[in-house]
């Protein structure tokens, strides 16, 4: 099989893609930082089946990563990307650099308010602005019919859905469910960080979470009652130190005193210096192959 063609620059990707439309093409796209999982495969695969042609990108995104955080250091391989990619179908991979995607003189940001204050939004100041900006450039470049992203990074799918919205873009957005490896870690490329001990120690937040959805569905609605449950848990894990716990609506992210079933439980604990997030929806739970 030839290899898969990578496209580095912002004007043949656009001379691609309007070639595609021209011809009548769906096109689905899975906009990425690489160093590619099961998470993304499935995004890929979803992909691969809603739409006629499956771009990729790749983009280790500078702006949304704040000063001292893991840019550097964040995890590259793609050729390793290329090979899976190319296994779930994707006819061609965008991997611009920086300096393509930040020409000189850039200074046009896009910033959604409200949903990107809390979670993430205040424990990452400025990290939303970057992610919004680039997936709007990238929307622009590839003018994707349907774009994917996954619940694991909960509360971006939520600002993008928002931006989406607001900004009239024509890309119908498709959010789909976390992967998780067989013992219940949420799969993500900063698992890479993590020691054999720490790697143990990061179970708690997929336990946390299915104790409090546990609790939801046997009829506890408190969130003072789950929260509870969840910081004994995180809090008899040595290693875990907590960034946040938090109760929110689903769709617009407001705090809640009383579960229902569109509440979402949302995670943020660092395991030694791996920062890690994680979610439950605490109507529908979470399932891994371990539990089943
Ligand atoms: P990233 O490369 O981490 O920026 O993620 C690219 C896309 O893959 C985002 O839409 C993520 O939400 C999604 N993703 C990352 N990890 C997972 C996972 N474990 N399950 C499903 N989707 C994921």
């Amino acid at each position: 099989m030839p290899d898969i063609s990578i496209i580095t620059s912002v004007r043949e990707m656009r001379e691609w893609t309007a070639a595609a439309r021209a011809e009548g093409a769906t096109i689905s796209f899975v906009p990425t930082m690489g160093f590619l999982h099961e998470g993304h495969a499935s995004l890929m695969r979803e992909g691969r089946k809603r739409g006629d042609l499956l771009v990729l990108s790749i983009f280790v995104n500078p702006t949304q990563f704040g000063v001292g955080e893991d840019f550097e250091s964040y995890p590259r391989n793609l050729s390793r990307d290329s090979e899976i990619a190319r296994a779930c179908g994707v006819d061609i991979i965008f991997a611009p650099d920086a300096r393509e995607m930040y020409p000189a003189g850039f200074q046009t940001w896009v910033n959604v308010e409200t949903v990107s204050l809390p979670l993430c939004g205040a424990s990452r100041p400025g990290h939303f602005r970057g992610v919004t900006t680039v997936v709007a450039k990238l929307f622009n470049i590839v003018k994707p019919t349907f774009a994917f992203f996954g619940e694991k990074d909960f509360q971006q799918l939520t600002v993008i859905r928002r931006m989406v919205d607001d900004l009239n873009m024509e890309v119908e957005v498709v959010g789909l469910p976390t992967v998780r490896e067989a013992d219940g870690l949420a799969m993500s490329s900063r698992n890479s960080y993590l020691s054999a001990a720490e790697r143990k120690s990061a179970l708690c937040l997929s336990r946390a979470l299915d104790a409090a959805s546990t609790l939801y569905r046997s009829g506890v609605v408190s969130v003072a009652r789950m929260r509870e449950e969840v910081m004994g848990i995180l809090g008899r894990e040595p290693e875990a130190r907590i960034d946040y716990v938090e109760f929110r609506d689903g769709e617009n992210l407001e705090e809640r005193e009383l579960a229902d079933d569109r509440t979402v439980l949302a995670l943020a604990v660092r395991i030694g210096s791996t920062r890690l997030i994680d979610n439950v929806i605490v109507g529908r739970g979470i399932t891994w192959k371990e539990k089943c």
